[in-house]
């Protein structure tokens, strides 16, 4: 396909809307190109065969997330992808990225992300990146631009202090929390604001509180619900660090989506700790910590098979724990 003919292609599906989008992307996904039979060796890349969409405590999550392969976890009512993995085409129409490191199976598709959205005439990408990763960031585009003879491209790179507020476009609002990885790492809380009246006027009658507005009296405070965080690649050891407001958040999302790398016995935990992920002993030791109404679990490692995972999961984890977790497979056979 010609680059004009992309263009036109995903000009066309992006005002045809997400559902019909989805619909081509599911289409895709089956045509014989990207079956099974095609792919070579049980950690073959297998990105074009999946499922893309999970539904879990009212949010609609999609992509995929496989160890050393690709990260990217799309939240369209948000218009985030958590990492960028190898830029999956509906990932191009979520604004922001929220990296959790460079790892190149987390950073590698940022260039089409950046450069696609410029073709399509989307507002430009906002690329949130750890503390000091900015000027690599824009290397790593500078390289890009430079290899297609491209003009330059406009689009944002920011770093967040600990704490710091971000609004996204979509009016969430998203904070970052360290973790630990082999590398600097961090993992982000997303927000909505919703307006409440504030406490002090609870109790007073609808009159009173209207005539207080009237006279020009906000009335209202306004709440900040965490609703998904994300850790990317990280050890346990997150979870014992100092008490950080952002991570206890994190913790008590509704949607917490947690890598958990390693899940059998040949890998110990010591191990998955040496090399910087989560082993499934490890997030059971501290299933106390997690407020959660629902866990997605991401980064498997392409050495086990679907098969095996549920398996794993299903002796190793509490049943209520159990209950809430979902595994995320697509790409896993
Ligand atoms: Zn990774
Ligand atoms: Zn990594």
């Amino acid at each position: 396909m010609t680059q004009e003919s992309l263009s036109r292609s995903l000009k066309e599906q992006t005002n045809l809307g997400p559902e019909t989008v989805a619909a081509a992307l599911s289409k895709a996904a089956t045509t014989p190109a990207a079956t099974k039979g095609q792919v070579e060796g049980s950690t073959a890349l297998v990105a074009d065969t999946r499922q893309t969409k999970l539904n879990v405590s009212g949010w609609e999550l999609e992509g995929i997330s496989i160890s050393g392969q690709e990260t990217s976890i799309i939240v369209p009512r948000a218009k985030v992808t958590f990492d960028i993995g190898r830029c999956p085409q509906r990932a191009c129409f979520q604004q922001t990225v929220l990296l959790s490191h460079t790892h190149l199976d987390h950073v590698g598709g940022l260039p089409f992300h950046v450069c696609t959205r410029n073709m399509l005439q989307l507002p430009p990408s906002k690329v949130v990146v750890p503390q000091g990763f900015s000027a690599g960031v824009r290397k790593l585009m500078d390289a890009v631009l430079e290899l297609q003879f491209s003009p330059a491209i406009g689009y944002e790179v920011l770093e967040l202090e600990a704490g710091q507020n971000f609004e996204l476009p979509s009016g969430f609002l998203c904070r970052t929390f360290p973790t630990t990885h082999a590398i600097p790492s961090q993992g982000y809380v997303i927000y909505s604001q919703r307006k409440k009246l504030k406490t002090e006027l609870q109790g007073k009658s609808q009159a009173e509180i209207k005539e207080l507005r009237l006279s020009g009296v906000d009335v209202t405070e306004t709440h900040q619900v965490p609703e998904i965080a994300f850790t990317g690649d990280t050890t346990s050891a997150f979870l014992d660090a100092e008490t950080n407001p952002t991570l206890e958040d994190a913790l008590k999302a509704k949607v917490l989506c947690i890598e958990m790398t390693f899940l059998g016995d040949d890998v110990t935990v010591e191990e998955a700790r040496g090399k910087g992920h989560m082993h499934v002993s490890d997030f059971v030791a501290h299933a106390h910590r997690f407020q959660n109404d629902s866990i997605v679990l991401i980064h498997f490692s392409p050495r086990y098979k679907r098969s095996e995972i549920l398996h794993q999961l299903d002796i190793m984890l509490p049943p209520v724990l159990r209950a809430k977790c979902v595994p995320l497979l697509n790409g896993i056979e």
